[in-house]
């Protein structure tokens, strides 16, 4: 495989962009290699700059679900950008989307737009800090909010103890509000609570952790979750930014039958372009300034490109039998992919529900954090390096989630898998 044009600009970029990367995953590190430079992407490939075509499973890390450069998605991004790409004052399509999001989601009542995940989790936490008038949040090892201070903590070393930060320039005095529960690990929860629940603003959750790879809840972890924040007067917030529209039209709470107080939205939403969004009950919404007095900002907030592409990337979602469709056929293919590790007598655990998808390395059940990193990723070092070479891109690290997109059809998927049982005959050797 040629790469010699992706190294050349990645020697460039190491000139003037830190590591040479704007996001630290990109850079391949956890698997070996440079990253490759992307030219473009239609539909459910992308094409490197020494053009190399790859069959595409990280779909831009999960809001592609409609594939790579849609043709309604782009019409509706070029329409936009013609009548202007930023107002900084209010416009029509800001409302659109909006009411997409409250009518698809039974627990959000109003919503907030911003220009990233991170930015919506850490509003969140602003607001339930501000609603409960309490500091310490209760967050889930393994479980990512993006990358603001108060959530750039791992766990302390006793289990009830405060958490530590797990990146230089994060103060300590702010780390010990963050207190570190284990994903489906009721105790680990309670005993937090009977030691700090009245001073507890929220725990936030992935419903489904997507960020450890791909772990489901267990029977009664996420009702328990609802139930316990209610007891202590803590609101319960659901971090969708990746199950937001992609299990079914609206968030996994829905499926779940939870109403969490706040739900923290982004990836799907923005159709490709930089969104994100917070929002619930309307008592605690309406303290965000200007209707209350919790201050949160934005100069392209709301932007009308990205309101476009999301209004529009959700009406394709809305169509009857789309996520049905989309299950079904990543059912066939993870069948079909575990049949292929299954031949070759190599022990693997694939965790998937509705078009996402994780294969761990590992011949335990993955329920949390801790099964998760007991994965061998030298094994998925090798695995990913495989793949690539054989045109497969999957996300360059254990612990991310693979997609599956509307525009993967019948062929591609057959075409996938062939070429995956070519990987698995090199990586035996
Ligand atoms: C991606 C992600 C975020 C952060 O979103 P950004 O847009 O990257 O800031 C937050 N929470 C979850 C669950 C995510 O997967």
């Amino acid at each position: 495989m040629k790469t010699g044009n992706s190294a050349k600009l990645f020697e460039e970029a190491q000139k003037y962009i830190p590591g040479g990367v704007n996001s630290p995953v990109r850079a391949f590190k956890a698997v070996g290699l440079e990253p490759l430079f992307i030219k473009k992407a239609y539909g459910c490939r992308i094409v490197d700059e020494d053009d190399n075509e790859y069959i595409d499973f990280v779909g831009s890390w999960g809001p592609l679900i409609l594939g790579h450069a849609h043709p309604r998605v782009v019409e509706a991004v070029e329409g936009a950008a013609r009548k202007g790409t930023s107002f900084g004052a209010p416009c029509a399509a800001e409302i659109e989307l909006a009411r997409m999001i409250t009518e698809a989601f039974p627990a959000i009542d109003m919503v907030r737009m911003v220009n990233s995940g991170t930015e919506a989790a850490l509003s969140a936490i602003r607001l339930a800090r501000a609603y409960t008038g309490r500091d310490k949040i209760v967050k889930f090892e393994g479980c990512y909010h993006g990358h603001s201070d108060s959530f750039l903590i791992k766990a302390g070393s006793g289990l009830i103890t405060a958490g530590v930060t797990s990146s230089p320039g994060v103060p300590e005095d702010l780390a010990r509000h963050t207190l570190v529960a284990q994903y489906n690990d009721k105790s680990s929860v309670e005993k937090i609570f009977a030691a700090y629940g009245k001073e507890i603003a929220a725990v936030i959750v992935e419903p489904i952790p997507g960020n450890m790879g791909l772990v489901l809840p267990e029977e009664g972890f996420l009702e328990m979750l609802r139930g316990i924040s209610e007891n202590y007067g803590s609101l319960l917030i659901f971090d969708e930014v990746i199950t937001g529209f992609r299990l079914n039209y609206g968030g996994y709470q829905n499926m779940a039958g939870l109403k969490p107080d706040l739900t923290v939205l982004g990836k799907i939403i923005g159709g490709g372009l930089p969104v994100g969004a917070y929002g619930g009950r309307r008592e605690i919404m309406n303290m965000v300034a200007p209707a209350g007095e919790v201050y949160q900002a934005g100069t392209l907030s709301g932007n009308p490109l990205a309101m476009a592409a999301g209004a529009a990337g959700l009406q394709m979602l809305k169509a009857g039998g789309f996520y049905e469709k989309m299950a079904e056929k990543t059912q066939l293919y993870i069948k079909e992919l575990k049949n292929l590790f299954v031949k070759r007598k190599m022990p693997v655990v694939i965790n998937h529900i509705g078009s996402m998808f994780t294969v761990f390395f590992s011949d335990k059940y993955i329920n949390n954090y801790q099964s998760a990193v007991s994965c061998d990723t030298v094994k998925f070092a090798d695995y990913f390096r495989c793949l690539l070479n054989k045109g497969i891109y999957i996300p360059p690290s254990q612990f991310e989630l693979s997609f599956i997109s509307a525009a993967h059809d019948g062929e591609d998927i057959e075409e996938a898998l062939k070429r995956t049982e070519q990987a698995l005959k090199l990586l035996d050797n």
